[in-house]
């Protein structure tokens, strides 16, 4: 019996309605370890290239960290990956919460969704029996009322559901996957995937156990990393304030995205931000992931006004940029409401905010009329607008609801007039997240090769601002000298963005929250020591770099044979073109020819061929990826040296 894992994958095919379990291989678990790892092991191996991502021909898999459900602190995090709808291209979404968790205890590491049921339905896994469940009474709902039905059907007000809501049935290209209220698969549209496939949820109950081969040693090196976590200052912040603390100085410094990227900085910005949210009292509770000791989830109320009555998790950081700042809007309340709408109607707040945002400059450039909006002022800063919009985004209803239900990409591509110029997507597609990429370049970087698109959450190089004494020491052990902790150089962004990937999807494969920060998401040696306490398996911080860098190439292969090359890793068209406008980084872009340049020596570390950016064969098999070389040989897909 393995320690650490729970041993088994679950695979549900909801064509032929048929479930099976199968051993996790351990060798998957040497080489790939779990959750997001295993999860791109998985996808590489069961979705053909060229398949339509909202077809039966795609799989939708589940992933639990290898020390989900230990009590390793803020380790209780899900790998969701499929291809994605935005992109079609490689995706992955990391979830937080206790599903995760619950699953383990329930038997399976990993459950992979084939095929397409005809009727809506659920899974119910109860303790290693699995049903296909009839889910016609819960198809129109959303996720709150979703929760309730499940839990009141199965008498068990302790099940762990993930879902989807309105948005994910109607196909909206950027509908998420919610886990309870407070978590979200967001990001590519995994929720439009789930919808494609009829499943309306995933309801689990476990009551197992998990072994740990050195349960002694492992427990005296959790309380030790607990107690440096609780005491660590960006840990009290995330505490008090969640991911939103600290908007107000963003804008004071010009490095919060408002009016889509039109400009760095918002009046009344203080009141979208996390001490706000605080002092004003709409912040009733906070919230913590399956043993975190950090809580950055926050829960919010709206007890008067127009939008009493409004409550949910969040928001976070993302969102408040998203549903606020750039759609230029900081009627707290408003926003909330927003916020509680994705929530409940399974959106991603950044997608949603981005494209409205793309619609609301098409608007204030005369393209769009009264007309093409429904009669809707869709302009910045309306919030009203904004608050109607996002329901007929979810049910694709009137002209404006079902343009934008398409993401910025494709809504732009219909409108044209040069409107691609500002929706805020690379040639991926996905809508870029809140951080101004022009003048933050390890950002630019890994927002431009991030493999699902432009965002944050494949390498977040956080420490290149050099705001604490831990980002210089990280900077130093990286680049040799503290002086390059400084958002505003090109050199050794490639060094830094590739350290910072290989931990990532350690991270990812781990199950932990990237929020440990120093203290575990950034120290192999502290992974590499608890994942062999708890296996039983020796894990050297180089084992654990070096499968980082393999779960990396293998998500990059498969965007190649998708048919991804170098010109896939760019960035928004204003990004490279239209400088910052003012302020202290007024004149700042990240232009092609400086991105190319990152971008060389970034394939020149990893190994892949500079022209197409695909990994060259001797560099697939020294990771190991010898049947992934094989597989891109006969597609011709191989670059020669
Ligand atoms: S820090 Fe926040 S996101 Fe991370 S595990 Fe804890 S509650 Fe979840």
């Amino acid at each position: 019996m393995m320690c650490a894992w729970a041993g088994k994958i679950l695979y549900v095919d909801l064509t032929k309605e048929k479930i099976r379990e199968k051993e996790l291989p351990k060798e998957w678990c040497i080489k790939f370890i779990g959750g997001r790892g295993i999860n791109a092991k998985l996808l590489w191996d069961l979705v053909k290239p060229g398949i339509d991502p909202l077809s039966p021909d795609n799989v939708l898999i589940f992933g639990t960290g290898a020390l989900t459900g230990t009590n390793a602190p803020s380790s209780g995090r899900t790998t969701v990956t499929c291809k994605g709808v935005l992109t079609n291209l490689y995706l992955k979404c990391s979830m937080g919460g206790y599903w995760g968790a619950e699953l383990k205890y329930a038997g399976y590491d990993h459950i992979v969704i084939m095929g397409a049921s005809k009727d809506p339905v659920y899974i119910w896994i109860n303790n290693g029996e699995v049903e296909i469940r009839d889910a016609s009474h819960l198809w129109g709902k959303d996720v709150r009322e979703t929760n309730k039905i499940l839990q009141s059907d199965l008498g068990d007000r302790d099940i762990q559901a993930v879902c989807i809501g309105p948005a994910g049935e109607n196909l909206v290209k950027y509908a998420c996957i919610m886990g309870s209220f407070y978590n979200a698969a967001a990001r590519g549209g995994c929720g439009a995937v789930m919808g494609s496939k009829k499943l309306k949820a995933i309801a689990v109950r476990g009551s197992g156990e998990l072994t740990i081969k050195y349960p002694d040693k492992f427990m005296e090196l959790v309380y030790n990393l607990k107690g440096k976590l609780q005491n660590y200052v960006r840990v009290k912040r995330l505490y008090m304030y969640g991911t939103a603390g600290g908007v107000k100085g963003y804008s004071d410094f010009y490095d919060l995205p408002s009016f889509n990227w039109q400009k760095d900085r918002i009046d009344g910005a203080e009141k979208i931000s996390g001490e706000y949210l605080v002092e004003k009292g709409y912040l009733k509770r906070r919230v913590g992931c399956f043993s975190c000791s950090i809580s950055c989830h926050r829960y919010t109320e709206v007890d008067h006004g127009l939008y009493a009555g409004t409550f949910s998790g969040g928001p976070e950081y993302e969102t408040v940029f998203a549903l606020g700042s750039t759609v230029g809007v900081t009627d707290t309340e408003a926003v909330l409401k927003a916020n509680e709408l994705c929530n409940i109607l399974g959106l991603d707040t950044i997608s949603t905010g981005v494209t409205i945002a793309w619609a609301m400059e098409t608007y204030s450039r005369g393209i769009f009329s009264k007309e093409d909006t429904d009669g809707i002022e869709l302009k910045f800063g309306n919030a009203d607008a904004l608050v109607k919009v996002i329901p007929m985004i979810a049910y694709r209803q009137g002209k404006i609801g079902n343009l934008l239900a398409e993401g910025a990409k494709r809504a732009a591509e219909q409108i044209g007039h040069d409107s691609w110029k500002w929706a805020m997507v690379n040639s991926k597609g996905l809508e870029h997240s809140g951080v101004d990429t022009r003048f933050v370049k390890g950002y630019a970087l890994s927002f431009a090769v991030n493999p699902r698109g432009c965002d944050h959450l494949h390498t977040q190089v956080i420490c290149e601002y050099g705001y604490s004494p831990e980002a210089f020491k990280i900077i130093e052990k990286i680049t040799g000298d503290k002086k390059w902790a400084s958002p505003r150089y090109t050199e050794y962004r490639a060094e830094i963005v590739r350290y910072y990937e290989d931990c990532y999807a350690v991270t990812d494969a781990l199950g932990f929250c990237t929020f440990t920060g120093y203290y575990i998401h950034e120290d192999p040696d502290v992974m590499a020591e608890l994942l062999s306490l708890a296996s039983g398996i020796t894990f050297t911080a180089t084992d654990l770099m070096n499968i980082g860098r393999r779960i990396i190439t293998l998500e990059k292969c498969f965007n190649v044979r998708e048919g991804a090359d170098r010109s896939y890793d760019d960035l928004p068209w204003r990004i490279m073109n239209e400088p910052a406008p003012e302020g202290p980084v007024k004149g700042y872009v990240t232009s092609l020819n400086e991105l190319g340049k990152m971008l060389d020596r970034y394939y020149e570390l990893h190994e892949w061929d500079p022209k197409t950016s695909w990994p060259y064969k001797e560099t697939l098999i020294k990771l190991g990826l010898e049947e992934v070389a094989e597989e891109l040989a006969k597609l011709d897909k191989l670059p020669k040296r």
